[in-house]
């Protein structure tokens, strides 16, 4: 069986929904597979301590979450970030960005994955123009004459998707990415970030604060609940140690590492573990397809980058196919790649720069590091450039992550 769509998107994660809820929203058709069966549209059945993920959401993204009308429906389990504190375990200088200093009363906000994942699918279902296909699993892509066939493999058997239009946004192992001929570069960080939720002694709200030291940043970020989301990176031979430890142990490694500005750690939720490593696709386009998202770029999560980088993506792809007469045109895609290069490279240099910057151990640089994190800290515009673009506010943006209010 053959079945004709103008739009296949592969991979409905954070960023595959979101494309498809923008482009319903522009009144496009579109199909979009999904190899897992549909996420739980309740939360609540998850505990609020067990968070795989809690992503820090650009001031940028949040505008665009409720251009898409998702963002009441997380709005009450989502954090404040007002104020962000950067520094370095043992040396002087830190940065402290602020919202008042931006001219916005907040920076961004702080939700649990499953929870933003949760919002989504309940808009999804509300969807007229998009078909969601899942559990479906893409196996092959077949080129023709005005785009591609997509082979893909459901509970009742195989069956052929034509598009004119394929957009991969099935992760950092992207199935489209290598069928479409792209290449990829990866690079292995060698370290393991663990996440959870940890009780904090002293509140100090709506402030986020990232601590670097030599095996790797930690940060702690605010929640709702009274609550901190702990992100701690250890570097990957650790990663079984950790993994082992009971939580007193795993506590005072916490402490130990992200200091005493907010008293003493205690009652850690459930611990989720990920390896890390970045992978960066070679091209953001092929003929009639277009990657976004993980399948695009897969950045080191402590930069707090890769969801709003990736809605970037699909919000700008939205914009530009909303009134093509071909969403797959040669053109059309070469404008895009254009219009998201600025964007990317940013945050790539940003992500990957705080990284290496930030985790190199030699004590000579200590000195030199500490001076410009200090100097930076003393000078506002700079504060200011840093903060609009962690925002989330770079290149050409799309229209739905402006501010639209006051
Ligand atoms: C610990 C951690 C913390 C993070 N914190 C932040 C943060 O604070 N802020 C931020 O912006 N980002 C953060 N990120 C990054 C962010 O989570 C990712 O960038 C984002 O979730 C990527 O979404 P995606 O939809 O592109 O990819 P994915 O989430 O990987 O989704 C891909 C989807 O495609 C499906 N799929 C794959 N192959 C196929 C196939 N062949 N057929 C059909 N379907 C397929 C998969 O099942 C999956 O659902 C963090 C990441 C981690 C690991």
């Amino acid at each position: 069986m053959r079945e004709p769509t103008e739009i296949l998107i592969v991979g409905a994660g954070l960023v595959g929904t979101s494309l498809a809820l923008a482009l319903d929203a522009a009144g496009r058709k579109a199909v979009l597979l999904e190899a897992s069966p549909p996420v739980s549209a309740a939360p609540a059945a998850v505990p609020a301590d067990d968070n795989d993920r809690n992503l820090v959401l650009g001031r940028a993204s949040v505008n665009a979450l409720r251009a898409l009308q998702v963002w009441p429906l997380l709005e009450a389990a989502a954090g404040t970030i007002r104020r962000v504190e950067i520094s370095r375990a043992g040396e002087f200088g830190r940065v402290r960005l602020s919202a008042a200093d931006a001219g916005v009363d907040t920076l961004g906000r702080v939700v649990p994955g499953r929870v933003l994942a949760a919002a989504l699918e309940s808009r999804l279902a509300a969807c007229r123009n998009v078909q969601r296909v899942a559990p479906a699993k893409l196996v092959a892509l077949m080129q023709t004459e005005s785009g591609w066939r997509a082979r893909i493999a459901t509970a009742e058997g195989e069956r052929d998707i034509d598009a004119r239009l394929v957009v991969g946004a099935d992760g950092s192992a992207s199935q489209v990415r290598a069928q479409v001929g792209i290449g990829a570069q990866e690079h292995d960080y060698a370290q393991s970030l663990f996440v959870c939720t940890v009780a904090c002694e002293r509140d100090l709200p709506d402030c986020a604060f990232e601590r670097f030291t030599d095996e790797g940043p930690v940060a702690l970020l605010p929640l709702p609940n009274g609550r901190r989301g702990l992100v701690l990176t250890v570097s990957a031979d650790r990663h079984d140690e950790v993994v082992a430890m009971d939580d007193a142990a795993f506590v005072a490694l916490a402490q130990q590492r992200s200091g005493w500005k907010l008293g003493a750690l205690s009652r850690p939720g459930k611990r989720h573990a990920h390896r890390i490593r970045r992978v960066l696709a070679d091209a953001l386009t092929a003929p009639h397809a277009v990657l976004i998202g993980n399948a695009a770029q897969t950045v080191h999560p402590i930069g707090a980058q890769g969801f709003n980088l990736g809605l970037r993506d699909a919000l700008t792809l939205a914009e530009m196919i909303a009134a093509a007469d071909d969403p797959g045109a040669a053109a059309l895609l070469r404008e895009y790649a254009k219009r998201r290069q600025p964007d990317r490279d940013g945050v790539l240099a940003f992500s990957h720069g705080l990284i290496s910057l930030a985790c190199l151990s030699q004590p000579a640089l200590a000195p030199l590091r500490s001076l410009a994190l200090h100097a930076l800290d003393r000078v506002p515009p700079l504060r200011r450039a840093i903060a609009r673009r962690g925002m989330g506010f770079r290149g050409t943006p799309p229209e739905a992550v402006l501010e639209t209010g006051p």
